[in-house]
Protein backbone atom coordinates (compact mmCIF):
# COMPACT_ATOMS: atom_id res chain seq x y z
CA UNK A 1 0.00 0.00 0.00
CA UNK A 2 1.39 3.58 -0.87
CA UNK A 3 1.40 6.32 1.55
CA UNK A 4 -0.51 10.10 0.90
CA UNK A 5 2.69 12.45 1.89
CA UNK A 6 -0.21 14.62 1.94
CA UNK A 7 -1.71 12.61 4.85
CA UNK A 8 -1.98 13.87 8.40
CA UNK A 9 -0.67 11.24 11.05
CA UNK A 10 -3.10 9.10 12.44
CA UNK A 11 -3.78 9.93 16.29
CA UNK A 12 -4.71 6.45 17.26
CA UNK A 13 -3.89 7.43 21.21
CA UNK A 14 -6.36 10.00 21.06
CA UNK A 15 -10.17 8.99 20.45
CA UNK A 16 -11.11 12.59 20.09
CA UNK A 17 -10.64 14.93 18.51
CA UNK A 18 -10.97 14.02 15.00
CA UNK A 19 -7.48 14.39 12.91
CA UNK A 20 -8.21 15.86 9.01
CA UNK A 21 -5.89 17.25 6.77
CA UNK A 22 -8.57 19.62 5.33
CA UNK A 23 -11.36 21.18 7.57
CA UNK A 24 -14.10 22.82 5.36
CA UNK A 25 -16.16 25.63 6.30
CA UNK A 26 -19.28 26.19 3.99
CA UNK A 27 -20.61 24.01 1.87
CA UNK A 28 -21.58 26.81 -1.04
CA UNK A 29 -20.05 26.41 -4.43
CA UNK A 30 -16.44 26.78 -3.24
CA UNK A 31 -16.68 24.56 -0.54
CA UNK A 32 -18.69 21.78 -2.51
CA UNK A 33 -15.60 22.26 -5.37
CA UNK A 34 -13.16 21.86 -2.19
CA UNK A 35 -15.02 18.76 -0.75
CA UNK A 36 -14.27 16.94 -4.07
CA UNK A 37 -10.79 18.06 -5.59
CA UNK A 38 -9.14 17.36 -1.86
CA UNK A 39 -10.97 13.99 -1.85
CA UNK A 40 -9.82 13.60 -5.41
CA UNK A 41 -5.99 13.98 -4.03
CA UNK A 42 -6.76 11.54 -1.26
CA UNK A 43 -6.98 13.77 1.82
CA UNK A 44 -8.84 13.14 4.97
CA UNK A 45 -11.39 15.92 4.56
CA UNK A 46 -14.33 16.99 6.67
CA UNK A 47 -17.18 19.57 5.24
CA UNK A 48 -19.32 22.03 8.30
CA UNK A 49 -22.41 23.89 6.64
CA UNK A 50 -24.99 25.62 9.15
CA UNK A 51 -27.51 24.96 6.58
CA UNK A 52 -29.19 21.89 6.09
CA UNK A 53 -27.66 21.02 2.60
CA UNK A 54 -25.58 22.15 -0.09
CA UNK A 55 -26.19 25.40 -1.68
CA UNK A 56 -25.12 28.17 0.00
CA UNK A 57 -27.13 31.49 -0.84
CA UNK A 58 -29.25 29.45 -3.50
CA UNK A 59 -30.15 26.94 -0.03
CA UNK A 60 -31.26 30.05 2.00
CA UNK A 61 -32.83 32.66 -0.58
CA UNK A 62 -35.84 30.96 -1.68
CA UNK A 63 -37.69 34.73 -1.95
CA UNK A 64 -39.86 34.58 -5.04
CA UNK A 65 -38.19 35.71 -8.12
CA UNK A 66 -34.66 35.04 -7.02
CA UNK A 67 -33.02 33.78 -9.81
CA UNK A 68 -29.11 34.54 -10.87
CA UNK A 69 -28.18 37.63 -13.14
CA UNK A 70 -25.10 35.86 -14.99
CA UNK A 71 -26.23 33.39 -17.94
CA UNK A 72 -26.50 29.93 -16.44
CA UNK A 73 -23.99 28.50 -18.52
CA UNK A 74 -21.51 30.42 -17.24
CA UNK A 75 -23.12 29.82 -13.65
CA UNK A 76 -22.09 26.60 -13.18
CA UNK A 77 -19.36 24.44 -12.54
CA UNK A 78 -16.33 23.71 -14.87
CA UNK A 79 -13.95 21.24 -13.70
CA UNK A 80 -16.48 18.16 -14.69
CA UNK A 81 -17.21 17.97 -18.61
CA UNK A 82 -19.22 14.60 -17.59
CA UNK A 83 -21.57 17.01 -15.83
CA UNK A 84 -21.25 19.95 -18.36
CA UNK A 85 -22.96 16.94 -20.68
CA UNK A 86 -25.25 15.46 -18.29
CA UNK A 87 -26.92 18.60 -17.07
CA UNK A 88 -29.21 20.69 -19.28
CA UNK A 89 -30.18 24.06 -18.34
CA UNK A 90 -33.66 25.61 -19.39
CA UNK A 91 -33.44 29.64 -18.96
CA UNK A 92 -30.80 31.85 -19.91
CA UNK A 93 -30.93 33.32 -16.24
CA UNK A 94 -31.95 30.22 -14.25
CA UNK A 95 -34.28 30.77 -11.12
CA UNK A 96 -33.36 29.60 -7.88
CA UNK A 97 -35.30 26.46 -8.07
CA UNK A 98 -33.48 25.27 -11.03
CA UNK A 99 -30.04 26.31 -9.78
CA UNK A 100 -31.17 24.40 -6.52
CA UNK A 101 -31.49 21.18 -7.96
CA UNK A 102 -28.36 21.78 -10.53
CA UNK A 103 -26.50 21.74 -7.13
CA UNK A 104 -27.97 18.83 -5.72
CA UNK A 105 -27.63 17.05 -8.97
CA UNK A 106 -23.79 17.74 -8.42
CA UNK A 107 -24.08 16.85 -4.85
CA UNK A 108 -25.52 13.52 -5.91
CA UNK A 109 -23.36 12.71 -8.53
CA UNK A 110 -20.28 12.95 -7.26
CA UNK A 111 -21.50 11.83 -3.72
CA UNK A 112 -20.41 14.73 -1.98
CA UNK A 113 -22.38 14.85 1.40
CA UNK A 114 -21.17 12.17 3.16
CA UNK A 115 -18.06 14.20 3.64
CA UNK A 116 -20.57 17.30 4.84
CA UNK A 117 -21.87 17.62 7.89
CA UNK A 118 -25.02 19.79 8.20
CA UNK A 119 -27.14 21.87 10.23
CA UNK A 120 -23.20 22.78 11.98
CA UNK A 121 -21.97 26.44 12.97
CA UNK A 122 -18.29 26.50 13.02
CA UNK A 123 -17.64 28.11 16.59
CA UNK A 124 -13.85 28.57 16.74
CA UNK A 125 -10.73 27.39 14.89
CA UNK A 126 -7.52 27.88 16.41
CA UNK A 127 -4.19 27.68 15.28
CA UNK A 128 -2.19 25.30 17.07
CA UNK A 129 1.31 26.84 16.75
CA UNK A 130 3.25 23.75 18.65
CA UNK A 131 1.65 21.10 17.22
CA UNK A 132 0.78 23.35 13.75
CA UNK A 133 -2.76 22.51 12.88
CA UNK A 134 -6.06 23.78 13.43
CA UNK A 135 -8.18 23.21 15.90
CA UNK A 136 -11.78 23.08 15.16
CA UNK A 137 -14.98 23.31 17.33
CA UNK A 138 -18.73 23.13 16.05
CA UNK A 139 -21.91 23.52 17.91
CA UNK A 140 -22.53 20.49 17.99
CA UNK A 141 -19.32 20.17 20.89
CA UNK A 142 -17.66 18.14 18.23
CA UNK A 143 -13.69 19.12 18.03
CA UNK A 144 -11.25 18.33 14.56
CA UNK A 145 -7.78 18.86 14.28
CA UNK A 146 -7.09 19.69 10.76
CA UNK A 147 -3.66 20.27 9.11
CA UNK A 148 -5.05 22.78 6.73
CA UNK A 149 -8.54 25.09 7.48
CA UNK A 150 -10.31 26.16 4.20
CA UNK A 151 -12.90 29.02 4.75
CA UNK A 152 -15.23 28.79 1.55
CA UNK A 153 -17.68 30.84 3.55
CA UNK A 154 -18.73 33.12 0.74
CA UNK A 155 -18.58 37.01 0.21
CA UNK A 156 -22.58 36.92 1.25
CA UNK A 157 -23.56 34.32 3.61
CA UNK A 158 -24.28 36.66 7.02
CA UNK A 159 -27.47 38.79 6.27
CA UNK A 160 -28.26 41.93 7.97
CA UNK A 161 -31.04 43.11 9.70
CA UNK A 162 -32.01 47.00 9.63
CA UNK A 163 -31.11 49.15 12.27
CA UNK A 164 -35.04 50.64 12.69
CA UNK A 165 -36.03 50.49 16.24
CA UNK A 166 -38.62 48.17 17.22
CA UNK A 167 -38.05 45.04 14.98
CA UNK A 168 -38.42 42.43 17.77
CA UNK A 169 -42.44 44.42 18.47
CA UNK A 170 -43.65 43.27 15.00
CA UNK A 171 -46.39 40.64 15.28
CA UNK A 172 -47.44 40.03 11.74
CA UNK A 173 -45.67 37.98 9.80
CA UNK A 174 -41.72 38.67 9.67
CA UNK A 175 -39.83 37.17 6.59
CA UNK A 176 -36.17 37.85 5.63
CA UNK A 177 -34.94 37.15 2.01
CA UNK A 178 -31.62 35.64 3.22
CA UNK A 179 -33.69 32.88 5.43
CA UNK A 180 -37.03 32.51 3.24
CA UNK A 181 -39.31 29.74 4.55
CA UNK A 182 -39.14 26.28 2.63
CA UNK A 183 -42.66 25.79 1.86
CA UNK A 184 -44.34 28.46 -0.08
CA UNK A 185 -45.85 31.08 0.85
CA UNK A 186 -48.69 33.35 -0.19
CA UNK A 187 -50.05 36.91 -0.20
CA UNK A 188 -52.84 37.61 -2.03
CA UNK A 189 -55.42 40.19 -0.51
CA UNK A 190 -52.39 40.37 2.13
CA UNK A 191 -50.92 44.02 3.19
CA UNK A 192 -47.19 43.53 2.18
CA UNK A 193 -44.12 45.80 2.75
CA UNK A 194 -40.81 44.92 1.38
CA UNK A 195 -37.67 47.04 3.31
CA UNK A 196 -34.75 47.36 0.55
CA UNK A 197 -34.59 47.47 -3.04
CA UNK A 198 -31.36 46.42 -4.04
CA UNK A 199 -30.84 43.26 -6.26
CA UNK A 200 -33.02 41.09 -3.51
CA UNK A 201 -35.59 44.05 -3.04
CA UNK A 202 -35.89 44.46 -6.64
CA UNK A 203 -36.42 40.57 -7.51
CA UNK A 204 -39.15 39.86 -4.46
CA UNK A 205 -41.06 43.36 -5.41
CA UNK A 206 -41.61 42.86 -9.37
CA UNK A 207 -43.17 39.13 -7.70
CA UNK A 208 -44.94 40.25 -4.94
CA UNK A 209 -46.57 43.17 -6.63
CA UNK A 210 -48.58 40.48 -8.73
CA UNK A 211 -50.20 38.55 -5.86
CA UNK A 212 -49.89 41.40 -2.99
CA UNK A 213 -53.44 42.45 -1.84
CA UNK A 214 -51.61 46.07 -1.23
CA UNK A 215 -47.46 46.09 -1.58
CA UNK A 216 -45.50 49.12 -0.21
CA UNK A 217 -41.91 49.40 -1.07
CA UNK A 218 -39.70 51.56 1.35
CA UNK A 219 -36.83 52.62 -0.99
CA UNK A 220 -34.10 54.17 0.90
CA UNK A 221 -31.39 54.94 -1.89
CA UNK A 222 -32.84 53.62 -5.67
CA UNK A 223 -31.35 51.16 -7.84
CA UNK A 224 -30.39 50.91 -11.26
CA UNK A 225 -32.15 47.91 -13.03
CA UNK A 226 -31.91 47.06 -16.54
CA UNK A 227 -34.20 44.40 -18.42
CA UNK A 228 -33.23 41.18 -18.10
CA UNK A 229 -34.77 39.65 -21.16
CA UNK A 230 -34.61 36.22 -19.85
CA UNK A 231 -35.62 33.54 -22.32
CA UNK A 232 -36.16 29.78 -22.44
CA UNK A 233 -32.76 27.93 -23.99
CA UNK A 234 -33.74 25.80 -27.14
CA UNK A 235 -32.45 22.22 -27.69
CA UNK A 236 -30.37 23.75 -30.43
CA UNK A 237 -28.77 26.48 -28.53
CA UNK A 238 -27.63 24.20 -25.87
CA UNK A 239 -26.87 21.44 -28.27
CA UNK A 240 -24.18 24.12 -29.06
CA UNK A 241 -23.03 24.76 -25.76
CA UNK A 242 -22.44 21.44 -25.00
CA UNK A 243 -20.19 21.34 -27.50
CA UNK A 244 -17.97 24.42 -27.32
CA UNK A 245 -17.87 24.00 -23.30
CA UNK A 246 -14.28 23.38 -23.34
CA UNK A 247 -14.04 26.57 -25.25
CA UNK A 248 -16.59 28.87 -23.44
CA UNK A 249 -14.99 27.96 -20.12
CA UNK A 250 -11.27 28.91 -21.30
CA UNK A 251 -12.39 32.50 -22.64
CA UNK A 252 -14.52 32.65 -19.26
CA UNK A 253 -11.21 32.20 -17.63
CA UNK A 254 -9.50 34.81 -19.52
CA UNK A 255 -12.06 37.43 -19.07
CA UNK A 256 -12.75 40.11 -16.48
CA UNK A 257 -15.35 39.06 -15.81
CA UNK A 258 -15.23 34.75 -15.35
CA UNK A 259 -17.74 34.42 -17.87
CA UNK A 260 -19.27 34.87 -21.63
CA UNK A 261 -20.22 38.39 -21.31
CA UNK A 262 -18.50 40.90 -24.12
CA UNK A 263 -15.89 43.84 -22.99
CA UNK A 264 -15.32 46.27 -25.28
CA UNK A 265 -12.26 48.50 -25.70
CA UNK A 266 -13.89 51.23 -26.90
CA UNK A 267 -13.91 54.31 -24.78
CA UNK A 268 -17.52 55.96 -24.70
CA UNK A 269 -16.42 59.37 -25.48
CA UNK A 270 -14.49 57.70 -28.71
CA UNK A 271 -17.49 56.93 -30.74
CA UNK A 272 -20.11 59.84 -32.09
CA UNK A 273 -23.07 60.92 -29.64
CA UNK A 274 -25.16 58.73 -32.39
CA UNK A 275 -23.38 56.03 -32.36
CA UNK A 276 -23.09 56.11 -28.19
CA UNK A 277 -26.70 56.12 -28.49
CA UNK A 278 -27.63 53.60 -30.49
CA UNK A 279 -24.83 51.03 -28.41
CA UNK A 280 -27.21 51.90 -25.62
CA UNK A 281 -30.20 51.45 -27.16
CA UNK A 282 -29.13 47.91 -28.80
CA UNK A 283 -27.21 47.26 -25.00
CA UNK A 284 -30.53 47.99 -23.77
CA UNK A 285 -32.62 46.04 -25.81
CA UNK A 286 -30.56 42.74 -25.73
CA UNK A 287 -30.84 42.68 -21.95
CA UNK A 288 -28.72 41.69 -19.12
CA UNK A 289 -25.62 43.26 -17.99
CA UNK A 290 -24.27 44.21 -21.85
CA UNK A 291 -24.61 48.03 -21.42
CA UNK A 292 -21.85 47.37 -18.73
CA UNK A 293 -19.57 45.79 -21.62
CA UNK A 294 -20.30 48.07 -24.48
CA UNK A 295 -17.58 50.69 -23.16
CA UNK A 296 -14.41 50.31 -21.54
CA UNK A 297 -14.38 53.22 -19.55
CA UNK A 298 -18.26 53.31 -17.82
CA UNK A 299 -16.29 52.63 -13.92
CA UNK A 300 -13.38 54.86 -14.38
CA UNK A 301 -14.81 58.18 -16.66
CA UNK A 302 -17.30 60.01 -14.69
CA UNK A 303 -18.75 61.77 -17.27
CA UNK A 304 -19.00 58.59 -19.65
CA UNK A 305 -21.09 57.45 -16.73
CA UNK A 306 -23.21 59.93 -16.36
CA UNK A 307 -24.47 59.68 -19.93
CA UNK A 308 -25.22 56.10 -19.24
CA UNK A 309 -26.98 56.74 -16.11
CA UNK A 310 -29.19 59.56 -17.85
CA UNK A 311 -29.85 57.36 -20.73
CA UNK A 312 -31.06 54.72 -17.97
CA UNK A 313 -33.11 57.70 -15.98
CA UNK A 314 -35.21 58.28 -19.93
CA UNK A 315 -36.01 54.53 -19.81
CA UNK A 316 -37.40 54.37 -15.71
CA UNK A 317 -39.82 57.79 -17.06
CA UNK A 318 -40.42 55.63 -20.33
CA UNK A 319 -41.90 53.08 -18.32
CA UNK A 320 -43.28 54.14 -15.12
CA UNK A 321 -46.39 56.23 -15.57
CA UNK A 322 -46.67 58.63 -12.66
CA UNK A 323 -43.99 61.23 -13.08
CA UNK A 324 -43.70 61.72 -9.52
CA UNK A 325 -42.95 57.91 -8.50
CA UNK A 326 -40.57 58.01 -11.77
CA UNK A 327 -38.71 61.09 -10.23
CA UNK A 328 -38.12 58.81 -7.10
CA UNK A 329 -37.12 56.18 -8.71
CA UNK A 330 -33.97 57.65 -10.56
CA UNK A 331 -30.57 57.57 -8.89
CA UNK A 332 -29.16 60.49 -8.90
CA UNK A 333 -26.64 60.41 -6.40
CA UNK A 334 -23.90 57.72 -7.41
CA UNK A 335 -22.82 56.52 -10.33
CA UNK A 336 -24.43 53.92 -12.15
CA UNK A 337 -22.58 50.72 -11.32
CA UNK A 338 -20.78 51.40 -8.66
CA UNK A 339 -23.56 50.27 -6.83
CA UNK A 340 -24.17 46.20 -8.26
CA UNK A 341 -26.48 46.72 -11.29
CA UNK A 342 -29.93 45.02 -10.98
CA UNK A 343 -31.62 42.69 -13.52
CA UNK A 344 -35.31 42.56 -13.71
CA UNK A 345 -37.79 41.60 -15.17
CA UNK A 346 -40.48 43.87 -14.79
CA UNK A 347 -39.48 46.00 -11.76
CA UNK A 348 -40.49 49.14 -12.71
CA UNK A 349 -43.57 48.53 -14.59
CA UNK A 350 -44.92 46.85 -11.23
CA UNK A 351 -44.94 50.62 -10.02
CA UNK A 352 -47.70 51.03 -13.20
CA UNK A 353 -49.82 48.34 -10.84
CA UNK A 354 -52.77 50.30 -8.61
CA UNK A 355 -52.04 47.71 -5.25
CA UNK A 356 -47.59 49.00 -5.56
CA UNK A 357 -47.01 52.00 -3.52
CA UNK A 358 -43.34 53.57 -3.08
CA UNK A 359 -42.24 54.88 -0.13
CA UNK A 360 -39.82 57.15 -0.65
CA UNK A 361 -37.47 56.77 2.53
CA UNK A 362 -35.21 60.02 1.53
CA UNK A 363 -38.14 62.18 2.07
CA UNK A 364 -39.77 60.13 4.77
CA UNK A 365 -38.18 57.94 6.47
CA UNK A 366 -38.66 55.01 8.71
CA UNK A 367 -38.49 55.72 12.27
CA UNK A 368 -39.33 52.81 13.72
CA UNK A 369 -41.29 49.17 13.47
CA UNK A 370 -44.21 49.01 15.05
CA UNK A 371 -46.50 46.24 16.62
CA UNK A 372 -48.52 46.60 13.42
CA UNK A 373 -46.40 47.82 10.74
CA UNK A 374 -43.76 50.01 9.67
CA UNK A 375 -43.96 54.31 10.84
CA UNK A 376 -42.92 56.53 8.86
CA UNK A 377 -42.25 60.48 9.51
CA UNK A 378 -45.91 60.80 7.78
CA UNK A 379 -47.22 58.07 9.28
CA UNK A 380 -47.76 54.23 10.07
CA UNK A 381 -48.48 51.67 7.33
CA UNK A 382 -50.24 48.47 8.77
CA UNK A 383 -48.69 45.10 7.05
CA UNK A 384 -49.80 41.98 7.42
CA UNK A 385 -46.80 40.76 6.11
CA UNK A 386 -42.80 42.34 6.43
CA UNK A 387 -39.96 41.35 4.10
CA UNK A 388 -36.72 42.72 4.82
CA UNK A 389 -33.88 42.28 1.72
CA UNK A 390 -31.96 45.15 3.93
CA UNK A 391 -28.40 43.03 2.52
CA UNK A 392 -25.35 41.18 4.13
CA UNK A 393 -22.65 41.75 5.87
CA UNK A 394 -19.82 41.38 2.79
CA UNK A 395 -16.99 39.81 2.39
CA UNK A 396 -15.30 40.10 5.88
CA UNK A 397 -18.53 39.25 7.71
CA UNK A 398 -18.58 35.16 7.45
CA UNK A 399 -14.92 35.11 9.06
CA UNK A 400 -15.79 38.11 12.12
CA UNK A 401 -18.87 35.93 13.04
CA UNK A 402 -16.35 32.96 15.03
CA UNK A 403 -13.35 33.02 16.58
CA UNK A 404 -10.67 32.50 14.33
CA UNK A 405 -7.40 32.64 16.19
CA UNK A 406 -3.84 32.38 14.00
CA UNK A 407 -0.43 32.77 15.29
CA UNK A 408 0.34 34.03 19.00
CA UNK A 409 -3.38 34.78 19.95
CA UNK A 410 -3.91 36.99 17.34
CA UNK A 411 -7.96 36.89 16.02
CA UNK A 412 -8.91 37.96 12.45
CA UNK A 413 -10.91 40.61 14.06
CA UNK A 414 -7.68 42.20 15.20
CA UNK A 415 -6.34 41.92 12.14
CA UNK A 416 -9.15 43.18 9.94
CA UNK A 417 -10.10 46.11 12.54
CA UNK A 418 -8.70 48.57 10.11
CA UNK A 419 -10.36 46.76 7.09
CA UNK A 420 -9.73 43.40 5.58
CA UNK A 421 -6.26 42.45 4.98
CA UNK A 422 -4.98 39.25 3.02
CA UNK A 423 -2.22 38.50 -0.26
CA UNK A 424 -4.67 37.79 -3.01
CA UNK A 425 -7.44 37.22 -1.28
CA UNK A 426 -6.31 33.34 0.03
CA UNK A 427 -4.51 33.98 2.57
CA UNK A 428 -3.37 36.02 5.48
CA UNK A 429 -0.28 36.37 7.28
CA UNK A 430 -0.54 35.24 10.87
CA UNK A 431 -2.97 32.25 9.72
CA UNK A 432 -0.63 29.73 8.71
CA UNK A 433 -2.25 26.88 6.91
CA UNK A 434 -5.81 28.94 6.40
CA UNK A 435 -7.31 29.39 3.30
CA UNK A 436 -10.48 31.21 2.08
CA UNK A 437 -11.79 31.00 -1.52
CA UNK A 438 -13.53 33.59 -2.68
CA UNK A 439 -11.88 36.28 -0.03
CA UNK A 440 -11.54 39.95 0.34
CA UNK A 441 -9.13 41.49 -1.85
CA UNK A 442 -9.60 39.11 -4.55
CA UNK A 443 -12.49 39.87 -7.70
CA UNK A 444 -15.42 38.20 -5.63
CA UNK A 445 -18.63 40.10 -6.33
CA UNK A 446 -16.93 41.62 -9.21
CA UNK A 447 -16.43 38.57 -11.42
CA UNK A 448 -18.23 35.19 -11.90
CA UNK A 449 -18.15 33.39 -7.97
CA UNK A 450 -18.10 29.86 -9.37
CA UNK A 451 -14.57 30.39 -11.81
CA UNK A 452 -13.54 32.16 -8.76
CA UNK A 453 -14.20 29.70 -6.09
CA UNK A 454 -12.62 27.11 -8.87
CA UNK A 455 -9.72 29.20 -9.33
CA UNK A 456 -9.06 29.38 -5.55
CA UNK A 457 -9.43 25.46 -4.80
CA UNK A 458 -7.18 24.61 -7.67
CA UNK A 459 -4.46 27.08 -6.15
CA UNK A 460 -4.96 26.13 -2.74
CA UNK A 461 -4.28 22.48 -4.05
CA UNK A 462 -1.54 23.06 -5.83
CA UNK A 463 0.44 24.69 -3.15
CA UNK A 464 -0.61 22.01 -0.54
CA UNK A 465 0.92 19.70 -3.38
CA UNK A 466 4.03 21.90 -3.12
CA UNK A 467 4.33 21.36 0.45
CA UNK A 468 3.70 17.26 0.20
CA UNK A 469 6.28 17.04 -2.16
CA UNK A 470 8.98 19.31 -0.65
CA UNK A 471 8.29 18.02 3.32
CA UNK A 472 6.65 21.47 4.21
CA UNK A 473 4.37 21.61 6.90
CA UNK A 474 3.00 25.29 7.31
CA UNK A 475 2.76 28.16 4.94
CA UNK A 476 2.17 31.82 5.15
CA UNK A 477 2.57 34.92 3.15
CA UNK A 478 4.94 37.42 4.86
CA UNK A 479 3.84 40.72 5.87
CA UNK A 480 5.52 42.44 3.02
CA UNK A 481 4.03 40.21 0.01
CA UNK A 482 0.69 41.01 2.06
CA UNK A 483 1.05 44.54 2.00
CA UNK A 484 2.33 44.38 -1.25
CA UNK A 485 -0.89 43.16 -2.61
CA UNK A 486 -2.86 45.60 -0.41
CA UNK A 487 -0.69 48.04 -2.46
CA UNK A 488 -2.11 46.81 -5.69
CA UNK A 489 -5.83 46.57 -4.59
CA UNK A 490 -5.71 50.18 -2.93
CA UNK A 491 -3.88 51.58 -6.39
CA UNK A 492 -6.41 50.40 -8.55
CA UNK A 493 -9.91 50.96 -6.15
CA UNK A 494 -8.88 54.48 -6.37
CA UNK A 495 -9.17 54.64 -10.00
CA UNK A 496 -12.71 53.15 -9.93
CA UNK A 497 -16.06 54.63 -9.45
CA UNK A 498 -17.01 51.75 -7.12
CA UNK A 499 -15.61 54.17 -4.41
CA UNK A 500 -18.36 56.96 -5.01
CA UNK A 501 -21.31 54.91 -3.37
CA UNK A 502 -22.57 53.65 -0.32
CA UNK A 503 -22.97 50.00 -1.04
CA UNK A 504 -22.12 46.73 0.87
CA UNK A 505 -18.71 46.79 -1.75
CA UNK A 506 -16.92 49.31 0.20
CA UNK A 507 -18.47 48.35 4.03
CA UNK A 508 -20.96 51.59 3.80
CA UNK A 509 -23.98 49.35 5.04
CA UNK A 510 -22.95 47.99 8.26
CA UNK A 511 -22.30 50.43 11.18
CA UNK A 512 -18.69 50.74 12.84
CA UNK A 513 -17.50 48.95 9.18
CA UNK A 514 -14.06 50.08 8.23
CA UNK A 515 -14.58 51.69 5.03
CA UNK A 516 -12.78 50.61 1.70
CA UNK A 517 -12.86 48.99 -1.50
CA UNK A 518 -11.37 45.52 -0.08
CA UNK A 519 -11.99 44.33 -3.81
CA UNK A 520 -9.48 43.39 -6.44
CA UNK A 521 -10.98 45.53 -9.18
CA UNK A 522 -8.17 44.59 -12.19
CA UNK A 523 -10.41 41.79 -13.49
CA UNK A 524 -10.81 38.01 -13.29
CA UNK A 525 -8.31 37.01 -15.32
CA UNK A 526 -5.48 39.64 -14.32
CA UNK A 527 -6.17 38.14 -10.85
CA UNK A 528 -5.56 34.58 -12.01
CA UNK A 529 -1.90 36.06 -13.74
CA UNK A 530 -0.92 37.72 -10.20
CA UNK A 531 -2.00 33.95 -8.40
CA UNK A 532 -0.12 32.14 -11.00
CA UNK A 533 2.85 34.02 -10.64
CA UNK A 534 2.86 33.63 -7.06
CA UNK A 535 3.10 30.15 -7.14
CA UNK A 536 5.19 29.71 -10.40
CA UNK A 537 8.25 31.44 -8.60
CA UNK A 538 8.03 28.65 -5.92
CA UNK A 539 6.33 30.45 -3.71
CA UNK A 540 9.09 32.62 -2.85
CA UNK A 541 6.86 35.55 -1.20
CA UNK A 542 5.38 32.77 1.57
CA UNK A 543 6.96 31.49 4.15
CA UNK A 544 7.48 27.81 5.49
CA UNK A 545 8.38 25.67 7.87
CA UNK A 546 9.76 21.95 7.19
CA UNK A 547 8.03 19.53 8.70
CA UNK A 548 10.43 18.33 11.18
CA UNK A 549 10.80 22.50 12.27
CA UNK A 550 7.09 22.03 13.69
CA UNK A 551 7.41 22.06 17.72
CA UNK A 552 6.20 18.49 18.66
CA UNK A 553 6.37 16.79 15.30
P1 LIG B 1 -28.10 45.36 -0.86
O1 LIG B 1 -27.74 45.55 -2.28
O2 LIG B 1 -27.08 45.71 0.16
O3 LIG B 1 -29.44 46.16 -0.61
C1 LIG B 1 -29.95 46.31 0.67
C2 LIG B 1 -31.10 47.28 0.61
O4 LIG B 1 -31.65 47.44 1.91
C3 LIG B 1 -30.68 48.68 0.14
O5 LIG B 1 -31.66 49.18 -0.72
C4 LIG B 1 -30.61 49.46 1.44
O6 LIG B 1 -30.77 50.83 1.30
C5 LIG B 1 -31.77 48.84 2.17
N1 LIG B 1 -31.72 49.09 3.61
C6 LIG B 1 -30.85 48.58 4.51
N2 LIG B 1 -31.11 49.07 5.72
C7 LIG B 1 -32.18 49.91 5.59
C8 LIG B 1 -32.91 50.72 6.47
N3 LIG B 1 -32.60 50.80 7.78
N4 LIG B 1 -33.94 51.45 5.98
C9 LIG B 1 -34.26 51.40 4.67
N5 LIG B 1 -33.60 50.64 3.78
C10 LIG B 1 -32.57 49.92 4.24
O7 LIG B 1 -28.52 43.83 -0.56
P2 LIG B 1 -29.17 42.76 -1.54
O8 LIG B 1 -30.25 43.36 -2.33
O9 LIG B 1 -29.48 41.58 -0.72
O10 LIG B 1 -28.01 42.42 -2.54
C11 LIG B 1 -26.71 42.10 -2.05
C12 LIG B 1 -25.92 41.48 -3.17
O11 LIG B 1 -26.36 40.14 -3.36
C13 LIG B 1 -26.08 42.12 -4.52
O12 LIG B 1 -25.31 43.28 -4.65
C14 LIG B 1 -25.66 41.01 -5.43
O13 LIG B 1 -24.26 40.92 -5.49
C15 LIG B 1 -26.20 39.78 -4.71
N6 LIG B 1 -27.50 39.39 -5.27
C16 LIG B 1 -27.52 38.90 -6.52
C17 LIG B 1 -28.72 38.51 -7.07
C18 LIG B 1 -28.72 37.95 -8.45
O14 LIG B 1 -27.81 37.28 -8.87
N7 LIG B 1 -29.72 38.18 -9.20
C19 LIG B 1 -29.90 38.64 -6.37
C20 LIG B 1 -29.85 39.14 -5.09
C21 LIG B 1 -28.65 39.51 -4.54
P3 LIG B 1 -29.47 51.78 1.22
O15 LIG B 1 -28.81 51.42 -0.07
O16 LIG B 1 -29.98 53.16 1.28
O17 LIG B 1 -28.59 51.42 2.38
Amino acid sequence: MTTNPLHAPSSALRAAPTRLDVAIVGAGFGGMYAVYKFRQMGLKIQGFEAGGDVGGVWYWNRYPGARVDLPSIDYSFAFSPEIEQEWTWSEQFAAQPELLRYINFVADRLDLRRHIQFNTRVCSAVWDEPRALWVVKTDRGDVYEATYCVMATGPLSVPKDPEIPGLDRYRGRLLRAARWPHEPVRFEGQRVGVIGTGSTGIQIVQEVGKEAGELFVFQRTPSFTMPMRNEALTPDYVAEVKRHYAGIRESARNSAVGGTRPQSTRAFFSVTPNQRRQLLEDAWKNGGLAMLGTFSDLLTNPEANEHVAEFVRGKIGEVVQDPVTAEKLKPRDYPIFARRPCLDTSYYETYNRPNVHLVDCLNDPILEITEKGVRTQSGEVELDVLILATGYDGLTGALLAFDVVGREGRTVNDKWKDGARSHLGLMMEGFPNLFMTTGPNGPAALANIIRISEHDVDWIAAAMTHMAQNGLSTIEPTAETEQRWMDIVFALSQRSLLLKAKTWYVGANVKDKPQGLTLFTGGFAKYREYCTAAAQDGYRAFTFTHAKEAVGA
